[in-house]
């Protein structure tokens, strides 16, 4: 290719490339489009992979022959915990399988620590002056709200590639006292696509914490979703705070809200044996029973560990070139440019896009005239605040891979025009 980075252009020849992206912009705006990158959803076509679900389950009674439509059984049916138990690593009796969402799990917890004080507090975290969370950004915004919502304050680390910067982590937390908690995706992360390596999650499951009740919630979201067959597998991060003498610190989540239907899937909840009748000792007092009828064709519908790993395998079947294909517009548009820079993440939902310091609200801004939307500059960070107005994340699995391609091509052209404006104004063509 002939890319050269913009910043090495002449003015004559930046003001040359501005008027190129100026009129291909216009013309993209006149090309009328509706198209949608903001959703972290899955499509239709993946959605119809788990339609067996509709027609189950076959019978009613779960394996310990319990009547699943009636009330009960608050931890959830056996044989899919045992699925799933299998599946991230933790013991059946460790893990609970709840309702649909794995997010209400986690505002459940933390509103349990806030009001009443989890099973290694000292008090409750409501009666502390000051509570505060680490967030490794880019993040999950909905982390970042829910902290919010509940007056939790932020703190930011750096997500790397292997997981959260371990030691700006250790660091903070050694003698605050404050710092009750992070969040952690730990399986391709949203939206960095990060994995957290081995020795990232032991070095957070032992560090020394000032405050004793420190949690990490482990929201394993992804957990099973590989864009790639290098299937990576999380760390077992209950073993490793127990093995560090930390039992109570991980709490996990996931949920199949990406591997079955996302609005009527199951979430799972896994913990230390104390820390699990913790919650469901809360969960008891506004809930007799999760929807078991739910668990039991999610049972039926894989029948084992094997199941699921197959299942998803369809589902990366249907994405995979999704991602690729933002690859290469990427790749083919903006390479050797030196105006951003992207993941190519294995797993996940999310492709990260960094583009010039400055740029990435204005870049959304003009996306969205030209009709395609993205989440907003700054949505993955605390309070939407991305300090230095860089980080755009991308969300191709929703789109039909025939959209992805010309909302991929307005992307770009968006992002060379911001470029273009901002390296003129800042007078730094030579
Ligand atoms: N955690 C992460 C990291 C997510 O990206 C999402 C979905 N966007 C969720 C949790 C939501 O999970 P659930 O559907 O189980 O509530």
């Amino acid at each position: 290719s002939t890319a050269q980075p913009l910043s090495a252009l002449s003015a004559d020849q930046l003001a040359s490339f501005r008027e190129t992206q100026q009129t291909a912009y216009d013309e993209l705006k006149a090309s009328g489009l509706k198209l949608d990158l903001t959703r972290g959803k899955p499509s239709t076509e993946q959605l119809d992979l788990s339609n067996g679900l509709l027609t189950l389950p076959t019978q009613v009674n779960d394996a310990s022959g319990a009547d699943t439509r009636n009330y009960g059984n608050l931890q959830g049916i056996a044989e899919l915990r045992e699925i799933f138990a299998e599946l991230l690593w933790v013991s059946p009796d460790q893990l609970v399988a709840g309702g649909n969402s794995s997010l209400t799990m986690m505002k459940d917890t933390l509103v349990d620590l806030v009001l009443f004080g989890g099973v290694d507090s000292p008090k409750p975290w409501r009666l502390e002056e000051k509570v505060r969370f680490i967030c490794p950004v880019p993040g999950y915004d909905r982390h970042h709200t829910l902290l919010d919502s509940l007056g939790i304050e932020m703190i930011t680390v750096p997500m790397t590639p292997d997981g959260p910067d371990a030691d700006a982590v250790a660091a903070l937390v050694a003698d605050d006292p404050t710092i009750k908690g992070m969040w952690l995706v730990p399986t391709y992360s949203n939206p960095a696509g990060s994995v957290c390596s081995q020795d990232v999650a032991a070095k957070l499951a032992a560090m020394p914490t000032a405050a004793h009740d420190f949690k990490i919630f482990w929201d394993n979201a992804y957990a099973f979703h590989h864009l790639t067959e290098d299937e990576v597998k999380s760390a077992d991060i209950l073993s490793l705070a127990s093995a560090a003498g930390h039992p109570h610190r991980p709490i996990v989540f996931a949920s199949t809200s990406k591997i079955t239907f996302a609005g009527a899937g199951v979430a799972f909840l896994a913990a230390s044996p104390e820390q699990v009748k913790w919650y469901l000792g809360h969960l008891g007092k506004g809930s007799i029973g999760p929807d078991k009828v739910n668990q039991l064709r999610h049972a039926e519908f894989f029948g084992n560990a094997e199941g699921v790993i197959t299942h998803m395998r369809r589902h990366r079947d249907i994405i995979a070139p999704k991602f690729a294909e933002v690859q290469r517009v990427l790749r083919e548009r903006l390479g050797g440019l030196d105006v951003a820079t992207w993941t190519d993440p294995v797993g996940g939902y999310f492709v990260s896009l960094d583009v010039l310091p400055g740029t990435a609200s204005r870049v959304v801004e003009l996306a969205k005239a030209a009709g395609v939307a993205l989440t907003p500059a700054g949505a993955s960070y605390p309070y939407g605040n991305d300090p230095q107005d860089t980080n755009i994340r991308l969300a191709p699995t929703y789109p039909a891979l025939a959209e992805v391609t010309p909302a991929m091509e307005a992307v770009a052209t968006c992002v060379l025009l911001a470029a273009a404006e901002k390296l003129s104004a800042g007078g730094q063509g030579r």
